[in-house]
């Protein structure tokens, strides 16, 4: 862990300040968490037996019978070299390397495995499992290799591309510690002005904000999910990560969770409960709006902030409620990143985003999201669109190793089948792990964008190229081009 004295400034709010006067640069802590589940291979290897044999004792000869060097043949990864050797390989060894089969392709051959890619649902799609598990595992960046052979665009969050190409790149260097890139994100209401009365009293609202050290929080897990351990595992991570986690108020209460890292999702007819807490909070969300609620709320806890959870709307309707008091906003898609309308959820950020600009109060006013942000990178994408943080929710699940049960695609109803193991140790190992390689992916983004903080990504389009816009532009004029 990297340490520096502070002499002047002080420390970020979001850094840990120690009685010594040094401060403790952030930092995720991972070690690996190996899968409860066994999840089916990623791929299949079928090797023809006597076109192995014949291989093999070619190769006893030549290797004059070096045992070391001839079970590494064809596969560096040990999927030949169990017991039996090739005869039975070891599958879930292989990463798709594809040397076996491009040296022996007349007996060897490398598929994807069809169960694997049943994982998730249409949506969260294998690939997107695949990288969260092997994220939460290891707690590091997936690397593909060179030679992407995929698309370069499509639906949704891939019909949006970051644009680093042609800036210099001053904070390169942040990525891998020299430098510090500031991922704190600020939650609360900052005026746009201060105006102060003859006597210079503030006039107004004063400014009330507190800091998180990383634009990511937890999202509620769903009903139908061990809703239990879920929660206790997002509450310990979020303390372990200096987070927030959102948990429904009834199970904060039946868990006896407790600590400011917990922000209560309280419904209008839980009013009464709200004196069960009996500790003091940083955050508190409306699960709706409901006046009743919200004066509850400021009585009980003056000192707290108030968000306001509602669907992602793309109606102006919603400042009506920064007159009543609200200056944080959670905002929700469905798990698949859709609202009522069928709008995706990156437009609708978007249009939310401009909803406040055009009325001169988005730096007033916080937004987190939630819904279809299922990978590193759509998380600075949405941020680039508009969000101050991200609040995950089926990301949390997936790491956790849980099974869709069909398209999961309504936050009530949709059902999900948690390991049968699942433990609170094993799963804050796993969300730790999750969130610093989603961290560090987001780093590497400022990075390359030659960004020091990620509170200056928030609303830069002009660092974001959109696939319809530039087809649009270039094809405008062609014939039969129907944008
Ligand atoms: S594809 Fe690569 S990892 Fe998989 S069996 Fe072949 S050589 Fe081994």
């Amino acid at each position: 862990m990297l340490e520096r004295t502070v002499k002047t400034a002080p420390a970020l709010p979001a850094e840990k300040t120690s009685p010594r006067g040094v401060y403790d640069r952030y930092h995720i802590d991972t070690q690996p968490a190996p899968d409860l589940t066994q999840w089916p291979s990623r791929f299949t290897v079928k090797v023809q037996r006597s076109g192995l044999a014949k291989l093999l004792i070619k190769e006893l000869f030549h290797y004059r019978g070096r045992k070391d060097v001839i079970l590494s043949r064809p596969c560096l990864y040990g999927v030949f070299s169990g017991p039996v050797g090739g005869f039975a390989p070891r599958e879930h060894l292989c990463v798709g390397c594809l040397r076996c089969t491009t040296e022996f392709p007349e007996f060897v051959q490398v598929e994807h495995n069809p169960a694997r890619q049943r994982l998730g649902d249409d949506y969260f799609t294998f690939g997107y499992v695949d990288a969260l598990t092997y994220e939460a595992q290891t707690g590091a960046i997936p690397v593909k290799g060179a030679g992407y052979r995929g698309k370069f665009g499509g639906q949704g969050w891939d019909g949006m591309w970051t644009d680093m190409s042609e800036i210099v790149r001053p904070t390169r260097d942040g990525i891998h510690g020299r430098e510090h890139i500031s991922t704190v994100v600020d939650i609360g209401y900052k005026p746009n002005a201060l105006s102060f009365d003859e006597q210079g009293k503030l006039l107004g609202t004063a400014p009330s904000t507190f800091s998180l050290p990383l634009s990511l929080m937890f999202d509620a897990p769903p009903p139908n999910s061990a809703e239990d351990t879920v929660s206790t595992i997002s509450s310990q991570t979020a303390v372990e990560i200096s987070t927030l986690s959102i948990l429904p108020l009834g199970q904060i209460i039946k868990l006896g969770l407790t600590g400011d890292h917990i922000v209560p999702l309280v419904k209008p007819d839980e009013v009464e409960n709200l004196r069960l807490l009996g500790f003091a909070l940083r955050l508190i969300e409306m699960d709706g709006w409901d006046q009743t609620l919200y004066d509850e709320i400021r009585a009980q806890f003056p000192e707290s902030q108030i968000a306001l959870r509602l669907p992602f709307t793309e109606d102006d309707a919603v400042l009506g409620y920064v007159d009543a008091g609200i200056h944080i906003f959670h905002f929700l898609a469905d798990y698949h990143g859709k609202n009522e309308d069928d709008a995706f959820v990156l437009d609708l950020i978007r249009a939310t985003h401009k909803t406040f600009v055009d009325a001169g109060i988005r730096q007033e006013v916080t937004l987190l999201g939630s819904g279809g942000m299922i990978a590193a990178e759509h998380v600075p994408k949405a941020i680039i669109c508009g969000l101050d943080a991200v609040a995950l929710d089926t990301p949390l699940l997936v790491a956790l190793q849980a099974e869709f049960q069909g398209q999961c695609a309504d936050r009530q109803t949709s059902h999900f089948e948690m390991p049968k193991r699942l433990n609170v140790e094993w799963g804050v190992r796993r969300l730790k792990n999750m969130s610093a390689t989603w961290r560090d992916q987001l780093l590497e983004i400022l990075g390359a964008m030659g960004l020091r903080e990620v509170r200056r990504l928030r609303g830069e389009v002009g660092r974001a190229m959109f696939m319809h816009d530039i087809e649009k532009e270039a094809f405008i004029d062609v014939e039969g081009y129907r944008g």
